[in-house]
Order: structure tokens, then sequence, then C-alpha cells
């Protein structure tokens, strides 16, 4: 049976490993990028080059797209040059980055109305797990579909999970978020109230963190706080940009959502002060300005 002929466009961060990952599982792939340099890469290990979203589409049968934003994506798949003016009948639109959940609803009706298909799938894991093939998947769309697409997202991910229909891939991405951004706050708040009353905060975090507040943000984020190394693993640019579309979600479905809304307010400080490209533990920073700690 011959390979699935698969399209990639936008070779990022993310992007250029999971293309490295698609052509070492044996696909066929024809890339994109709007600087056509960062494909440089890709062709050297095999990829077809193409100029634009529309040649990508019609040499492939399942297209991805890892770009940055919602209009980017809206910018890539429906704009003059985009996918749609080219998508094969019976095509598979993946798209794998962070957007929000009503703009891909809206996306995946013009795709189907050029009769194709549309999965949003979302990715967590980092740089790290894009290069190491260790993603974890959240797709929203039907089920035979998703199914269709499995190959495709062994060879980049460890966790594949179909959460619902369309657009409920990106809520879950952004539920990821919530859940990161908030816990990153409450991890700034317990190292700041350590110091502040004399413990020695890597002593307090040993202590603590198997227990019931035991996490991923106190374990690997913690620490870098305490040693001031505020170097990036995940940008506070990058997830403002999560937060923003996870707090326009809340808006939409008029739901509260609190302690979002001061953990994107504290990273507007920190993004004012001009650390925006710093990691997003550099948050801690907001509350010593507050608190007058430095
Ligand atoms: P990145 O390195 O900035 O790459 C963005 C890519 O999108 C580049 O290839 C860029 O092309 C392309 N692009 C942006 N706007 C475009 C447009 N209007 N038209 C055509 N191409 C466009 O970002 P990344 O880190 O790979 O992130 C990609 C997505 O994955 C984002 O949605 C991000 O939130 C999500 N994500 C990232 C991480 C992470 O740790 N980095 C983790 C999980 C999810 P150029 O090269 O020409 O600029």
């Amino acid at each position: 049976m011959q390979a699935t002929q698969l399209g990639f466009i936008g070779l990022g961060i993310m992007g250029q490993p999971m293309v490295m990952n698609l052509l070492k599982a044996g696909f066929p792939v024809t890339v994109y990028n709007r600087t056509t340099s960062k494909t440089e890469a890709a062709v050297a290990a095999g990829a077809a080059r193409a100029y634009s979203p529309r040649e990508v589409a019609e040499k492939s049968e399942i297209i991805i797209t890892m770009v940055t934003d919602s209009p980017d994506v809206v910018d890539v798949i429906a704009g003059s040059e985009g996918v749609l003016q080219g998508l094969r009948p019976g095509a598979v639109v993946i798209d794998m980055s962070t957007i929000s959940p009503s703009v891909t609803r809206r996306l995946a009706l013009e795709i189907e109305k050029q009769g194709g298909d549309m999965l949003d799938a979302p990715v967590s894991g980092g740089d790290t797990g894009a290069k190491a093939g260790t993603l974890a998947i959240m797709a929203g769309g039907k089920a035979e579909v998703f199914e269709r697409c499995l190959p495709v997202f062994r060879a980049l991910g460890k966790s594949m999970t179909l959460v619902g229909g369309h657009g409920m891939g990106q809520t879950v991405k952004l539920c990821n978020q919530i859940l990161v951004s908030v816990n990153n706050l409450a991890v700034c708040e317990a190292v700041q109230f350590a110091r502040r009353a004399g413990v020695d905060a890597n002593i307090m975090i040993e202590a603590v963190k198997n227990g019931a507040a035991g996490s991923w943000q106190l374990n690997n984020l913690g620490p870098r706080m305490v040693a001031s190394d505020f170097a990036p693993g995940f940008m506070i640019d990058l997830q403002q940009k999560d937060l923003a579309l996870a707090l326009e979600a809340a808006r939409e479905m008029k739901l509260p959502s609190p302690a979002l809304a001061l953990v994107a307010q504290l990273f507007n400080g920190c993004q004012a002060h001009g650390e925006g490209r710093e990691g997003t533990q550099a948050l801690i920073k907001s509350l010593q300005r507050l608190g007058n700690m430095h």
C-alpha cells in the first residue's frame, strides 16, 4: 500500500522536529514555510518543498498546520494562496497550532463545504516533546477522521485523545493552560511566603513536593524561581497568547474565570517590564515587585 501523502505548513520551533519525525516514520512530506530558509533541513532529510499552502494542498491527502495564532491559521487555510484553494476531495486538514476554539469551528465548516475534513489537534510537551516524538495530542473532530489520522499522530506523540467534536481539542488545550498557569502562581506565592518568613525556599519545595501539593510546575519551575533562573522553557509572550484565547473563550461562554484573569494581569506586568521573552517562572517577579522583595 502506498504511504499517505502528507503536507506540513509552519516549520518553526515545533514544526521542524515534527516534520523530521514524520519523515523518519516513512511518510512522504511536502513542506511550506513563509520564511523559505527554515525548510532547508527538512528538504535535506527528504521532504519536497512547496512555495504556498495551496501547492501543499494540491500534493497532499493530509495537511498539517503548525503556525502561531488564529489569524495565521485563517491565513494559511482560507487566504488567497491558502489550503482551500488547492484542497483535494476527501483531504484532511489537521491544525496542531494553539488557537481559538470558535475560529476552529468556522474553519472546519469551510473545509467541509469544500469536500474535506478537519481535526483540531493542539499539543503539549514543548519543543523537547516535539523532538522526542512524545507530544500529548488532544483532538477534536469526527471519530472516523481521527482513526484515519492515527498513524500520523503515532509518529508525533505518545498520547493522542479524541476529546470531542470540532474545537474541543483546542478547548482541552486551554484547560491545560489554565491548570498550568494558576498552578504557576501558587508556586510563586509559596516561594515568596517561605522567603519572607525566613524559610529556605528550596527546603520548603523538598518538604512538600511528594505530598498533596506536588506538581510539575512546583518540581520544574520552583527551583528555577529560587535560583533566579529565568531562561525560557516556555516564554511569557506565548503563554499570554494562550491565556488571552482562554479568557476570550470564557467571555464567549459567560463563564467567570477569576484566577486565570489574575495570572494574565500579573503577566501583563512582566511584559511591561520587558520580561515577555523570559520563561513563565518569571511570574514571580510580579509578586516580588508587589511585596517589595528583590
Ligand atoms: P514559532 O517557532 O514561532 O513558529 C511559528 C511558525 O508559524 C513559523 O514557521 C512561522 O513562519 C509560521 N507563521 C506564523 N504566522 C504565519 C502566517 N501568517 N503565514 C504563514 N506562516 C506563518 O512557534 P512554535 O513554538 O513552533 O509554535 C507553533 C504553535 O504551537 C503555536 O500555536 C504555539 O502556541 C503552539 N505550541 C508551542 C509550544 C512550544 O513549546 N513552543 C508548545 C505547545 C504548543 P516564519 O518562519 O516565516 O515566521
